[in-house]
């Protein structure tokens, strides 16, 4: 078994002052996932709406984040139930979480994925798309927050090689960040997974999502 509380140290020794920690705990069990919040973890990452229903009545008062792709027709499951949606990539789906919040009386806060690499990955706007996207939610989504961008860098050996996409998504979150709007609240810059985070930090993300680095391997 991995050694939680000492991943979790190792990670937050390297970790820049006003980063936030999202530990990923997709495949693991409560067990590990209450160690963790033991350890002072305060915000864990799920990507499937499945593992969230099964976990949550079970884990410890904690923040969940929803950072994987979320279809339309599950938003209805767990809006109740996360702090912070990370994967928002079109107007159909920040309608939906939209509807789906006004029932419940509450403003959800989301954050737009943006698909910088293009070809690598299928989820995420282009990044030429963010300001149409947010604008387009601004107009028809009152109970949407839009509290910054996520997005996942493709993999590279050396994540030198990823430098300008981290700079790029940067880029975009200052500018957009510049939105005089009450809806927008642009506080989480979330990229940098368990063999990037570092270089994610350097290029200006205040939020890390890590799985590997805390938990060890998954077995799928
Ligand atoms: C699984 C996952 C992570 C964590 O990946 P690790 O390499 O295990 O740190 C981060 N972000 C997203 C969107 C994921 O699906």
């Amino acid at each position: 078994m991995a050694d939680i509380k000492g991943n979790i140290k190792k990670v937050k020794s390297e970790m820049k002052d006003g980063v936030l920690l999202v530990a990923v705990t997709k495949t693991h069990s409560v067990e590990e996932i209450n160690e963790a919040i033991d350890c002072g973890i305060t915000d864990i990452g799920e990507n499937k709406v499945q593992e969230i229903m099964d976990k949550y009545d079970s884990v410890k008062p904690v923040r969940w984040h929803m950072i994987g792709h979320l279809q339309t027709n599950k938003v209805k499951y767990i809006i109740d139930k996360v702090s912070l949606i990370h994967s928002v990539d079109s107007l159909k789906l920040a309608k939906e979480i939209d509807k789906r919040a006004a029932q419940h009386d509450k403003v959800m806060d989301v954050l737009i994925q943006v698909n910088a690499a293009h070809e690598e990955s299928k989820w995420g706007i282009d990044p030429g798309e963010t300001g149409t996207l947010i604008n387009e939610i601004l107009e028809s989504c009152p109970n949407v927050r839009i509290c910054g961008l996520m997005s996942v860098a493709p993999y590279a050996d050396d994540p030198d090689e990823i430098r300008p996409f981290f700079a790029q998504v940067k880029k975009l979150y200052d500018e957009y960040g510049k939105i005089d709007h009450e809806m927008i609240d642009f506080k989480y810059l979330s990229m940098g997974m368990t063999h990037d985070y570092v270089t994610a930090m350097e290029e200006g993300s205040n939020l890390i999502r890590v799985g590997t680095a805390i938990f060890g391997a998954r077995v799928y």
